[in-house]
């Protein structure tokens, strides 16, 4: 694509940068088919290349984001569908991560809008304060029909009925720590224990510790660690999101000087595609670039870790099947594709693939509660799919999905590092029914 950046423009970085991605689109399309808003909207401007137009236009110009370009990059999920379809390798991530930042600088938006985004960043990604929110979602949930009659309110009402009834206690598992191998020692690792994940499934991470220090690997939670700044990134606010990657980055290094670390373990696949994506984030920052790129290096899905080291045969086969939701995290984000299936066949599942594999389930971060209606669609098009798969349960890797599938279906979702643990020695996971 021919752009027209003027040299003043091209002398920020981050102009240049998107430049050069703009540069290499060429306008084939092919990314609009494998794009869930385009495929739900049906709209050219809510498809990859109407967004890559409206963008490379914004930023030519030097002008503020409008109304148009704001409606139409808020309804992108960041799913990087575009991304695994793209024959030219346009990087849409930071293309569009860069026009999120420039819409956080320049467009005021309407008060509510303001607010709930104000209160997502300001609450999700601190435990405690994530913990107490859910809490009063109880006081709230009766007026979430009121809400979601009311345009601007709905992400309020989609909030509300999204909160689990039950919020489980806090884990130990989330404190800093060292859990020690409890077989011969063969590696080392930090867990990134996660902000929204360990309020609403601690089971997770617990499984994380379990299988991995019944493998022989040491797994520390280093003190310091934090959310890893995800929901704020995509959300524009990019201080905030440095911010976090700054701390994570700070902490992972002084363990890393510490003991060593073979690897950073990621149970939440939305989040491994940022701290994956840190050395990218902190480059233009001379004190952290080198460290952060060291970290993103480290940085590894439970899964990749997995199924990197040798495992012994599984104590146990249980033989159901699972149909495998493969997070827009995981398989457009970090390209994990082949570890977790793998893992769970070699675990005794019998895995089955739903179609549309590639299509978001509308979770996306805070996407589900700031666009419930095209999320909702999304929801009931995976969900279809799943359920046509026969299986007894859904397994995935990221907290997001699970909500959002679990929301839309009676099967049982669970994370697929709980099924290995269960298949490795550990117990039957807490979602699984007795009757399975
Ligand atoms: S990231 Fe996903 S929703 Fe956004 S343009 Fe790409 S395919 Fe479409
Ligand atoms: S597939 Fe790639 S090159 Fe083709 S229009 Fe989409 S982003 Fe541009």
């Amino acid at each position: 694509m021919q752009t027209t950046f003027s040299l003043a423009q091209l002398a920020d970085p981050h102009v240049a940068e998107a430049e050069k991605i703009l540069r290499k689109c060429v306008h084939c399309g092919f990314c609009t088919a494998t794009c869930p808003t385009y495929v739900t909207l049906g709209n050219e401007l809510d498809s990859p290349r109407g967004r890559i137009y409206l963008i490379k236009d914004m930023l030519e110009n030097g002008r503020p984001a409008d109304e148009e370009i704001v409606t139409h990059v808020d309804r992108c999920l960041s799913c990087l569908s575009c991304m695994t379809t793209c024959p030219s390798g346009v990087h849409y991530m930071h293309l569009v991560d860069h026009a999120r930042a420039h819409i956080e600088q320049t467009y005021r938006r309407p008060f509510i809008d303001r607010a709930i985004r104000a209160v997502l960043a300001q609450v999700l990604p601190y435990p405690a304060r994530f913990r107490t929110a859910l809490r009063l979602a109880a006081l709230g949930r009766p007026f979430a029909g009121l809400f979601r009659r009311v345009k601007a309110l709905k992400p309020l009402a989609a909030m509300l009925v999204m909160a689990p009834r039950a919020v489980p206690a806090a884990s130990a598992v989330s404190k800093p720590a060292t859990h020690g191998a409890s077989a011969p020692k063969r590696g080392r690792v930090a867990l990134l224990t996660g902000c929204a994940q360990s309020v609403l499934d601690p089971a997770i991470n617990e499984a994380t510790v379990r299988l991995l220090t019944r493998l022989g690997v040491e797994v520390v939670v280093p003190e310091g660690e934090g959310c890893c700044g995800a929901l704020v990134h995509h959300m524009g606010r990019e201080e905030a999101a440095l911010a976090a990657a700054r701390t994570n980055v700070d902490a992972w290094t002084r363990e890393i000087e510490r003991g060593g670390l073979d690897a950073i373990v990621i149970t939440a696949s939305g989040c491994g595609t940022t701290i994956k994506d840190y050395g990218f984030m902190l480059r233009l920052d001379p004190a952290y670039a080198g460290k952060a790129a060291r970290v993103s290096a480290l940085a590894k899905d439970v899964t990749e870790y997995l199924a990197a080291i040798d495992l012994p045969e599984p104590s146990l086969a249980p033989g159901l099947s699972v149909a495998y939701h493969s997070a827009c995290s995981m398989q457009h984000g970090q390209k994990i594709t082949r570890q977790p299936k793998d893992l769970l066949k070699r675990a005794g599942f019998d895995v089955r693939e739903p179609k549309e594999g590639h299509l978001c389930c509308g979770s996306a971060g805070t996407y589900n509660i700031l666009q419930p209606d095209i999320a909702a669609k999304l929801r009931s098009r995976k969900v279809s799919n799943i359920e046509a798969t026969g299986a007894a349960l859904v397994a995935t890797g990221n907290i997001g999905c699970m909500t959002q599938i679990s929301g839309g279906t009676a099967m049982s979702v669970v994370h697929t590092v709980e099924l290995l643990d269960w298949a490795w020695g550990g117990p039957r996971p807490e979602g699984l029914p007795a009757t399975l």
